[in-house]
């Protein structure tokens, strides 16, 4: 790679991605973003060009995993902001195909991620999961990277991204990067631009949960005094609508239920949270390791 970035080279089909990456020698990483790039995303990129040779980033707002009635055409599209951005961290393909480019019409072929797409993000958006893992393999097998990143923003996925790999024998490598927030502590999401002012502010009621959970974990407190208070910090916050706050395993992803507090202890587990702030919904995530103390 040269030290001055250049525009990246955008593949919008098939055969053109097909010919940009036979122009690549060496090893090449992958980051999947549905685009309205921000610092999260560029964090990945940055971790991706120190792990391979080459870096491809695909844009693509993925139907599939999105149900009726969610924001799929309200998500923001914004391709030209987004190559400036991936100019100045040194992505050298996007791929940025059409739906039409992506899936036959009729798609036959769906995939089942199991359990794992039934809890939590898979309780209140039951084909989400499923949607992902299909436009993950997908993608994989169209630019067949030796590693692939994603962010632990979106810890499930990531857990089911991993199992994907697994049980289908992917042959490439999964990388989880940590979760870029802004100076209030909210998480970068390319949904927080539908927030109004007043909503940014209620926001950080996310990541102040997740501290505060995160303090009675420190001091020892149980996997339920963890989310307990958790909940009570987001319930506190006026319009927040709470979805869910949960623990689960940071190796299994096992979600954490009342009267499991033994089990918890001493576990690393992710302290997961879901919320409506106004019209938007938000997910935040940190790891923490519960103690033994119900309180
Ligand atoms: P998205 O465009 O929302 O589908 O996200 C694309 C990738 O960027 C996923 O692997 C996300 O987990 C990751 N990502 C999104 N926001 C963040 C963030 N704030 N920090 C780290 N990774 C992120």
């Amino acid at each position: 790679m040269t030290d001055t970035p250049a525009t990246p080279i955008v593949a919008r089909t098939r055969a053109e991605l097909a010919r940009a990456l036979s122009a690549q020698a060496g090893s090449r990483a992958l980051v999947m973003t549905m685009g309205a790039l921000h610092e999260g995303h560029l964090s990945l990129v940055r971790r991706a060009r120190e792990l391979a040779d080459h870096v491809v980033v695909s844009i693509f707002v993925n139907p599939a995993q999105f149900a009726p009635g969610e924001d799929y055409d309200a998500y923001p599209r914004t391709l030209d902001a987004d190559l400036a951005a991936l100019r100045t961290v040194g992505a050298e393909v996007v791929f940025a195909p059409q739906p039409g480019e992506v899936y036959p019409v009729p798609a036959s072929f769906t995939l089942d991620p199991g359990p794992i797409a039934r809890v939590l993000e898979g309780a209140t958006r039951p084909t989400h999961l499923a949607g992902v893992a299909l436009i993950v393999t997908k993608v994989i097998n169209l630019v067949r990277p030796d590693v692939a990143l994603f962010g632990q923003k979106d810890a499930q996925q990531l857990a089911m991204v991993r199992l994907l790999v697994r049980d289908l024998d992917l042959p490439v490598r999964i990388e989880g990067v940590p979760i870029a927030r802004d100076t209030d502590g909210v998480a970068r999401s390319s949904r927080n631009q539908y927030l109004s002012a007043d909503e940014r502010v209620r926001a950080r009621a996310l990541s102040r949960a997740l501290r505060e959970g995160t303090r009675v974990a420190d001091e020892g407190g149980a996997a339920s005094a963890v989310a307990a208070t958790a909940r009570r910090v987001l319930a506190a916050e006026p319009d927040v609508g709470v979805d869910y706050v949960a623990l689960a395993d940071a190796d299994t992803f096992e979600v954490r239920g009342e009267g499991d507090d033994a089990a918890a202890a001493g576990r690393p587990a992710y302290l997961l949270v879901a919320a409506r702030v106004g019209a938007t919904r938000l997910i935040d995530n940190t790891i923490v390791t519960p103690g033994g103390d119900p309180r």
